[in-house]
């Protein structure tokens, strides 16, 4: 039995990373501030003696009694709308929060890894994206503090390797979607698919024509663990789906599956959106024998599913 601290454990990704993980009977220990995220989403995991949460933010100092094997380091406000509205904040939780998870490693010995982003990749002049490119981001640019954050974390985490032999490993994240997104998260799909149920008009920023490949959240979940349980490869590894699609298409999709009556509207493209993105996963495929198994319109059925049930109660 492994002891594992999830940071981020209340959020989107979290929350499902740690139902994987009790599941597999590992001991979690989930670290959020609740700053995007919601204790909702762990709730039904607090009466299992395995599991236990800790509200705090990483940015602060962190000590903690016990052992731990393995840190996964997720915490970070991850959709545009969120990162943004604090943006001294989210540079901090990449920088100083990465480093207090990384000393956390070293005092425990513990496996660390990143939760990277395709946002280091920028608006790629490369596509698709291999783990080779270098990225195109802007610094000045209010998406900065996100992808310079994310960038930063990357050298840490290079460095206390290179320094301190800390056991690290990157993983970059491309779009992601599925159950327990925030009804106020802001990203595209969850965005669509509560705009068609509620009857209201879909969002289209720009002309959506801008491209985005989206994997269902299972499919990230076992990419992680792999990356995380493999020995002798330390990243940084894409994890996404290759499958390639325009913002509109998307808004077609879930126009089709929820049934929806209503038109799409068109509203300004936010600064530095990039234009496309698409991850090259040769490189996952070879060294963790991982590859994404669930179709956009499966995984968007039950994404569907999942915003009826939380519309009803
Ligand atoms: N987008 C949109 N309508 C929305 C939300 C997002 O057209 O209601 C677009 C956004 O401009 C971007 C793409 O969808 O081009 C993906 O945006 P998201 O915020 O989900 O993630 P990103 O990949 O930009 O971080």
């Amino acid at each position: 039995m492994k002891t594992i601290l999830v940071t981020g454990g209340s959020g989107f990704i979290g929350s499902n990373l740690c139902g994987y993980l009790l599941n597999k009977n590992d001991r979690v220990i989930a670290v959020d501030n609740l700053f995007s995220s919601s204790k909702e989403n762990i709730e039904r995991f607090l009466s299992n003696p395995d599991f236990s949460f800790i509200e705090r933010d990483i940015n602060k100092k962190f000590e903690i009694e016990g052992e731990i094997d393995q840190i996964y380091n997720l915490a970070c406000p991850a959709s545009p709308i969120w990162y943004q509205k604090n943006p001294v904040e989210t540079v901090k939780t990449s920088v100083l929060g990465v480093i207090n998870m990384l000393e956390l490693a070293r005092e425990k010995k513990a496996r660390i890894l990143q939760a990277s982003t395709s946002e280091v990749y920028g608006d790629p002049m490369e596509h698709p994206q291999k783990e080779t490119y270098r990225g195109n981001v802007n610094t000045l640019g209010p998406r900065a503090c996100y992808d310079e954050g994310k960038r930063c974390a990357e050298t840490l985490m290079m460095d206390y390797h290179r320094q301190y032999g800390t056991d690290i490993k990157i993983v970059r994240i491309f779009n992601t979607y599925g159950p327990r997104m925030a009804m106020d998260d802001g990203r595209v799909v969850s965005n669509f698919i509560i705009q068609a149920l509620k009857n209201e008009d879909i969002t289209i920023y720009g002309t959506g024509s801008q491209t985005r490949s989206f994997q269902y959240i299972d499919d990230l979940i076992s990419g992680m663990s792999a990356m995380m349980e493999k020995e002798n490869f330390i990243g940084p590894v894409n994890i996404g789906n290759p499958q390639e699609f325009t913002i509109l298409e998307i808004a077609e999709k879930i126009i089709v599956l929820t049934g929806s009556k209503n038109k799409i509207t068109y509203n300004s493209l936010p600064e530095d959106d990039p234009l496309k993105r698409k991850p090259d996963i040769t490189l996952a495929r070879e060294k963790l024998g991982w590859e994404p198994a669930v179709p956009l319109e499966e995984g968007l059925k039950k994404t569907i599913d999942y915003f009826k049930k939380i519309a009803e109660n």
